[in-house]
């Protein structure tokens, strides 16, 4: 099977490719709004149909419990050609995309994509909702896929692929659990997870994301006195639940920046000197980030002895995201208030397990109750489990030898800070390692006005998943 005539076909066909990707942008599948629910499953019969169009068995699933909502799965799967010794791929993407409110601050509507010429000159974008997140990545996988339908004659050109594409990526992936749970037979033949949902180093510097961080999200409160208190009558004579919280809050961290829970730091793995030596040379420009969020060189703030990208890659943190009790109105308000509530999250590396963290944080705060006062209910807003692939394994490799045919540049591994809790999710329920292979660029606006996709990124992006099949036939030999 040749590859140069799926590239050929890729190439000769770019114009096409675009102009589906741009069908698909037009339906506003915002799968939040129950308002846009028609919308939504329009979308997934589009990509449904976009897929039986290159040989996949395909069928929408339904998700919604009894009574209650869910978007559709796009779920489908190619078989594998007789002689085929490789691996089975299980494809996961997103066809719902986030609200684009607020409006006015599109120079286009939304759902209506445009190609325009990048203010810098650098080549074409499409500007649209989703044109990157994550209609635009998966259109890549789509429009390799139709080239190798059409130069092969099989769907994938004879790789086997399981393809789970769902409706609720941006409102918490609700049902995604019970979906897999249920379909854990065809699940559980793939042997590892592909996405491509994520961003390159930069223009040019395309990346394999080899690991992103778990998460831990609470809500707490702590109560005082059974209602607001005049504080000039109080004050003074009783806990204030506000003043014990920050106090409380504030020994979270130690001088270093380093978390004070118990036991916190246990299951870290840590970071290796030949790690940390691959990451120095990525040159990546600390000093450039601080500026670009409005911060100069002391901006960089955070546990002793790592650097910026080692604390966003390799370490976890905690981070207050809100706190608030009583009075918060215009003017002034002398008041006691009888209770105070932060919403607490922590960021995991491997091999830290969420439950694990999430009792542990709970235990220190019971240890560290102030004087007078009690914890109300821990409030569990979500725990993912953060995942790492070995770099030395196969398919990793696979995936960037991919990378370097289809753009002749080295695939930088890199790491996220960010969680994508799908990939935590197939790794404890299936034991699935995943490969972040997208082609996003840090600056495409996605969940922003003017969310756009560079048109170079697309087609490298469709060139590589192109390759990619091919990588997985020579992974059999
Ligand atoms: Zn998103």
């Amino acid at each position: 099977m040749s590859v140069d005539k799926v590239l050929a076909w890729v190439e000769a066909h770019d114009k096409e490719s675009l102009d589906n990707l741009i069908e698909w942008l037009k339906i506003p599948s915002i799968g939040t709004d129950p308002a846009y629910d028609a919308e939504t499953r329009r979308a997934a019969e589009w990509c449904r149909d976009h897929l039986h169009g290159s040989g996949f068995e395909v069928d929408l699933v339904e998700t919604a419990p009894p009574g209650g909502r869910g978007q559709p799965m796009v779920f489908g799967r190619s078989e594998a050609a007789p002689d085929y010794k490789g691996p089975r791929v299980l494809f996961y993407g997103h066809y719902d995309v986030q609200p684009p409110d607020p409006l006015e601050l599109w120079d286009n509507p939304p759902f209506e994509p445009v190609i325009r010429p990048a203010e810098d000159g650098m080549g074409e974008r499409i500007v649209a909702r989703g044109a990157e997140d994550d209609k635009g990545q998966v259109a890549m996988f789509l429009a390799a896929m139709r080239g190798w339908k059409e130069v092969s004659g099989l769907a994938a050109g004879g790789v086997p692929i399981t393809v789970m594409i769902e409706g609720e990526e941006e409102s918490g992936s609700v049902n995604l659990e019970r979906f897999v749970q249920t379909h854990k037979d065809e699940l559980g033949k793939c042997d590892f997870v592909l996405i491509s949902d994520t961003t390159m180093l930069g223009r040019g510097r395309p990346a394999i994301t080899y690991g992103v961080r778990g998460l831990v999200y609470t809500e707490i409160t702590l109560h005082g006195p059974d209602h607001d208190l005049h504080s000039g009558l109080w004050g003074g004579k009783c806990p204030n639940p506000l003043n014990e919280l920050s106090k409380t809050l504030a020994k979270l961290w130690d001088d270093d920046y380093r978390v004070t829970i118990p036991g916190f730091y246990d299951d870290v793995r840590p970071l290796s000197d030949e790690e940390r030596a691959l990451w120095k040379n990525l040159g990546i420009d600390e000093q450039a980030a601080l500026k670009s969020v409005g911060l100069g060189p002391d901006g960089d703030v955070g546990e002793a002895g790592y650097s910026m990208t080692e604390r966003e890659w390799a370490r976890p943190t905690c981070d207050i995201n809100g706190m608030w009790g009583g009075y918060t109105g215009e003017g002034a308000k002398t008041v006691i208030p009888s209770y105070a509530k932060a919403k607490v999250s922590f960021r995991l590396v491997a091999d830290q397990e969420p439950r694990k963290i999430f009792d542990a944080f709970k235990a220190w705060l019971e240890s560290n109750t102030p004087k007078g006062c009690r914890w109300g209910e821990v409030i569990d807003h979500g725990l993912g489990l953060g995942v790492t692939l070995p770099v030395d394994s196969r398919e990793l490799r696979a995936a960037a030898r991919a990378i370097n045919r289809a753009s002749g540049a080295e695939a930088a591994l890199i790491k996220s800070g960010g969680s994508i809790p799908v990939a935590g999710l197939l790794k404890q329920d299936l034991g699935l390692d995943t490969i972040f292979m997208g082609f996003g660029l840090e600056d495409d606006r996605i969940h922003s006005p003017n969310e756009k996709f560079e048109v170079e990124c697309f087609r490298l992006g469709t060139r590589s998943h192109a390759v990619f099949i091919d990588e997985m036939w020579k992974l059999g030999e």
